[in-house]
């Protein structure tokens, strides 16, 4: 396989995921939003408006910021004391090792932050933040989030492991990544083994959608879970990708079948440009209705929003419990019952 990932316009072109109108519009786009599909993603496109070719494909389409889209919707950047830390609550904080993204999806709220130019955290900035966290014993968990932490060299990876492992008051790990379905040839065994560490390791995986599962995507996630990783997920619902219950259904299923525990199911954030990927809370509600009952608990996501403005993320339900009726619940269908 040709191993190249894709960034310009001129390379788009190339492969046919662009159309020839569209050139000026999407030259303009790229100086805002910078475009990454792996060779894995191009390969898995066979339409441009296909489920995968949505996710990574730009469009003139983002150029167009509605009144209530934000470049920070979740206000992020208020909450970090120092470059590479986000906190948010009290036991846990965001360490944000990079801003570039192997993948960057069309929909993701971080896209003021894309190009490869404002890419890692300096190593001395790195050493702050990991030096913030020994100073904060309020902390018990660290999230690596991103830009996508799996393109860190093994080395630097260690690095931060080991000094995580030898904070006492830190007892879990936390690593969101897109790596394993995005671009799962980036998972090494030597990438893998950095990731070894004496406090309890999360992955949690990011797909959308039942195309995603490839058979390069399962080795990868066949070598997290070999080295006794236990796997979340978390999805974002998005139109005309995943926001019907035959899609969702399958895309849930997968996961329980690659042994990955749904997680998360998130409402889309109102970042610029995102809009072609909105669905409303309501509709997302019928869908998580929907499958109440029908699919495996073990399958079922809280379906959350990051509520605009930094005040965290809530579920949206469905409810089934109402403290105004405490003697009654509703069933999955919806009848009234007496508890
Ligand atoms: C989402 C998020 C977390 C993690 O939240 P969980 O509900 O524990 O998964 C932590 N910090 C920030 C800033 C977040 O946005």
């Amino acid at each position: 396989m040709n191993n190249k990932t894709l960034h310009t316009v001129h390379e788009l072109l190339q492969k046919n995921l662009i159309d020839h109108k569209d050139i000026s519009s999407l030259k303009k786009l790229s100086q805002t939003y910078a475009t990454a599909i792996s060779a894995e993603m191009v390969e898995l496109i066979q339409t441009p408006t296909d489920e995968i070719g949505l996710q990574y494909i730009p469009h003139p389409d983002e150029l167009v910021t509605r009144p209530d889209e934000s470049n920070d919707p979740i206000a992020d950047e208020a909450l970090s004391p120092i470059p590479g830390i986000v906190h948010r609550y009290e036991d846990r904080v965001l360490l944000k090792p990079l801003l570039i993204c192997p993948v960057y999806c069309r929909f993701c709220f971080r896209r003021e932050q894309v190009g490869p130019e404002n890419g890692l955290l300096s190593d001395q900035e790195l050493e702050s933040a990991l030096q913030w966290i020994k100073e904060h014993p309020q902390i018990r968990e660290v999230i690596l989030s991103g830009g996508d932490p799996l393109i860190l060299s093994p080395r630097r990876m260690n690095h931060i492991i080991q000094t995580l492992d030898q904070i006492p008051h830190i007892t879990t790990i936390r690593i969101h990544t897109r790596v394993p379905f995005s671009a799962p040839s980036k998972l090494t065994s030597k990438f893998i083994k950095s990731l070894e560490s004496d406090k309890a390791l999360w992955v949690v995986v990011h797909a959308n959608h039942p195309k995603e599962f490839t058979p390069q995507a399962y080795q990868a996630i066949k070598s997290l879970i070999k080295s006794g990783i236990p796997l979340l997920s978390q999805s974002v619902l998005l139109k005309n990708i995943n926001d019907n219950v035959t899609t969702l259904e399958a895309l849930l299923r997968a996961f329980v079948e690659w042994r990955i525990k749904p997680y998360y199911l998130h409402q889309l954030d109102k970042a610029p440009g995102t809009s072609r990927f909105y669905v409303p809370i309501e509709q997302g509600h019928r869908l998580l209705n929907a499958l109440r009952g029908r699919v495996t608990g073990l399958a079922w996501p809280i379906y959350v929003l990051d509520i605009p403005g930094g005040h965290g993320k809530v579920p949206l339900g469905p409810e089934y419990f109402n403290p105004q009726t405490p003697h009654s619940v509703l069933d999955p269908n919806h009848k009234i019952r007496q508890i």
